[in-house]
């Protein structure tokens, strides 16, 4: 398997590791859209967060969390995006199930969500229609 963070985490290729345990793995994102963008991943490869076995989801988020308020200490940061991309339409290049830890603050990049609203009835559609699947 060519999976990128598969190598990481066989230490094939170099990372900047920030932590690791027996399943999980925290590196810092070669890109970063702020200082100190990190991803936290299981070192077991699933493609997605769908296809990730709950337990490793768990366990990832846990250690997101325990990582979080050390990263913004480090980067002078106040605030966070915990993120992930699920499939290519989403925005995911690697498929190998990572969470984004960005940190933000007063003087850091902003985040960029660009809203489409709804037309007049369409977001009782829509949320009725979600229902049925959900089965509320
Ligand atoms: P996504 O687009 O959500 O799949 O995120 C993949 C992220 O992995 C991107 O932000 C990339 O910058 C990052 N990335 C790709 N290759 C590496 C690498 N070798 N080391 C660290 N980060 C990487």
């Amino acid at each position: 398997m060519n999976c990128v963070f598969c190598k990481i985490t066989k230490k094939e290729i170099p990372a900047e590791i920030i932590y690791e345990d027996d399943k999980v793995i925290a590196f810092l994102d070669v890109n970063p859209v702020c200082l100190g963008h990190t991803l936290v991943l299981p070192k077991e490869h699933y493609k997605d967060f769908l296809s990730t076995p709950d337990e490793l989801i768990c366990q990832s988020i846990k250690i997101a969390k325990q990582l979080a308020p050390k990263i913004i200490k480090a980067v002078g940061a106040t605030d966070l995006n915990l993120i992930t991309n699920n499939g290519p339409y989403a925005g995911q290049s690697v498929e190998h199930l990572h969470f984004h830890l960005i940190p933000r603050g007063k003087d850091f990049p902003k985040p960029s969500w660009k809203t489409i609203g709804y037309k007049k009835g369409q977001m009782e559609k829509i949320a009725e229609k979600i229902r049925k699947y959900v089965k509320m």
